[in-house]
């Protein structure tokens, strides 16, 4: 048992994410998911001697889209260097990366966690070319390799050892993912490892100033498992200086089927990576102007959305951090309210029945088949008392199917609320005359039995009365 309220987490993560570009960073290559083993390879990418790599500009625009999203500066000057190593999956026997010179430094973002938005510290963002993948399945006692994954574009977006708990680093997982899909130069598919990280993690006594030795955890590739890593890790290590033992510095691999993180390498076994300038790119300059333009046409990010949110339409700060997660979803929510529909309705809709019926369909909210000024309709003719919340949900989930509008559902299928009062009349002396004992009981004092008629009444009228009217004219009649 470890005490691990004595104990603090440090935690920093190394985040790389594949860009969006529709070929590879140094050549014209598709980036296509899921294609045929090396059918997306040339002599430039599999790493032929005498060939020259160029740059591709959509990367390094997307690598400073990014920058400016996380509040970094953009370096004038920047360079690509060779970090060098063996490995099957990389034919040229050195990845191209940034190492003394990377594009962007110094930035930060925020996250919103126990109610508290926190600033976490971003020391840099790199470009840097993806490496093949290695094939273990098949018959016989080798392996395969395929390079239609070498060379594309990756940004490795490294954070300051900002975060404290592994909820912090889930949190900050989640708003990298949510501003590169924002921006358009990220996916952010884990499972697919189109967005993959590695985390940093050491504990110190709480109190300390000093960091304790920290080791590097990979292969972690869910939200689910960002967390349930680190959460080992740092029982790992505590436990490990409760027994008097001491932490090394090693890269460790998470097992995700064992619930566990397992040495790979020591410091000692280290690669020395013999970083060098690369001979075959010039510098980087980056022109001022073009910085400018790029910022100029950045997207309202979910930070500011959140903020709007909170301010233009009254969400409390957690509904609102969550609704601006998607951009898509944000702006869904935008026009249902521009269309007239109540914020806090239309929250309430897209978080609860629209998600559950997305979710249930494996559906995102760009094919759903309802438009947002179809949901304020809806909505509207509950304010209006032609329909009531329940019927409301008959109705939405009919939407959903057909993409018709609530009012043409409601006038076809008779689901107009019953609001005549002689009419709810009628059904509630009904239920009254026919239900003796439990009139009996109601009057001696079983308050609870109101559900009872109401229930019936409701069941009479298929859910239409008005249900306001109906529980005082049902007390009433009963007092
Ligand atoms: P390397 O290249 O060896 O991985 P870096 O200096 O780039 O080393 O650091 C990588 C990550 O480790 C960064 O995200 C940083 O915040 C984090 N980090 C550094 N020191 C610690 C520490 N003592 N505990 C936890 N994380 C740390
Ligand atoms: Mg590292
Ligand atoms: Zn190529």
């Amino acid at each position: 048992m470890t005490n691990a309220a004595k104990w603090e987490a440090v935690i920093g993560l190394e985040v790389h994410a594949q860009m969006l570009t529709k070929t590879k960073i140094f050549c014209g290559c598709s980036t296509a998911f899921g294609s045929e083993p090396n059918t997306q390879t040339c002599p430039i990418c599999i790493g032929m001697p005498g060939v020259l790599p160029v740059l591709n500009k959509k990367a390094l625009e997307f690598a400073i889209r990014t920058g400016l999203a996380v509040n970094c500066t953009i370096s004038k000057y920047s360079r690509f260097a060779r970090k060098n190593y063996f490995y099957p999956d990389l034919p040229k026997g050195y990845q191209i990366s940034q190492f003394e010179h990377p594009i962007c430094e110094h930035g930060y973002l925020e996250i919103f966690v126990d109610n508290e938005v926190k600033r976490i510290g971003i020391t840099r963002i790199h470009m840097e070319e993806d490496a093949g993948k290695n094939i273990h399945e098949g018959a016989g006692s080798y392996s395969f390799v395929d390079l239609n994954r070498t060379g594309v574009p990756l940004m490795e977006i490294v954070s300051e050892p900002d975060l404290r708990t592994p909820a912090e680093a889930a949190e900050y997982m989640r708003k990298i993912r949510s501003i590169v899909r924002y921006l358009g130069v990220c996916d952010g598919n884990l499972e697919q490892g189109s967005l993959r990280c590695d985390a940093n993690v050491s504990v110190r006594p709480a109190g300390q100033k000093e960091f304790g030795i920290r080791a590097e955890v990979k292969n972690i590739n869910s939200f689910r498992n960002v967390e349930k890593a680190i959460e080992y890790e740092i029982n790992r290590q505590i436990r490990l200086l409760e027994d008097g033992g001491t932490v090394i510095q090693e890269t460790r691999q998470w097992d995700a089927d064992r619930g566990l993180t397992e040495s790979m390498r020591s410091k000692e076994e280290a690669h020395d990576y013999r970083y060098f300038p690369e001979p075959d790119l010039v510098p980087l300059s980056v022109d001022g102007k073009w910085i400018d333009d790029i910022r100029e046409a950045l997207p309202e990010l979910p930070d500011a959305k959140r903020q709007r949110f909170m301010e233009a339409c009254g969400l409390p700060e957690s509904d609102a951090d969550q609704l601006t997660a998607e951009r898509s979803t944000a702006e869904w929510f935008e026009s249902a309210v521009m269309a007239g529909g109540r914020p806090k309705a239309v929250w309430n809709w897209i978080m609860g029945d629209l998600m559950k019926l997305l979710n249930e369909q494996n559906k995102s909210i760009e094919d759903c088949a309802i438009k947002p000024p179809q949901l304020a309709g809806m909505l509207r003719l509950i304010d209006e008392g032609l329909i009531s919340g329940k019927i409301a949900k008959t109705v939405f989930e009919e939407m959903f199917r057909t993409g018709n509008d609530a009012e043409a559902i409601v006038k076809d299928r008779g689901l107009v609320q019953i609001s005549d009062l002689s009419e709810i009349e009628k059904v509630v002396d009904e239920i009254i005359s026919k239900s003796g004992k439990e009139v009996e009981r109601f009057m001696a004092g079983d308050e609870k039995l109101l559900g009872f008629f109401v229930g019936q009444a409701m069941k009479a009228t298929k859910g239409k009365a008005n249900p306001g009217m109906l529980n005082e004219l049902i007390k009433k009649k009963l007092s």
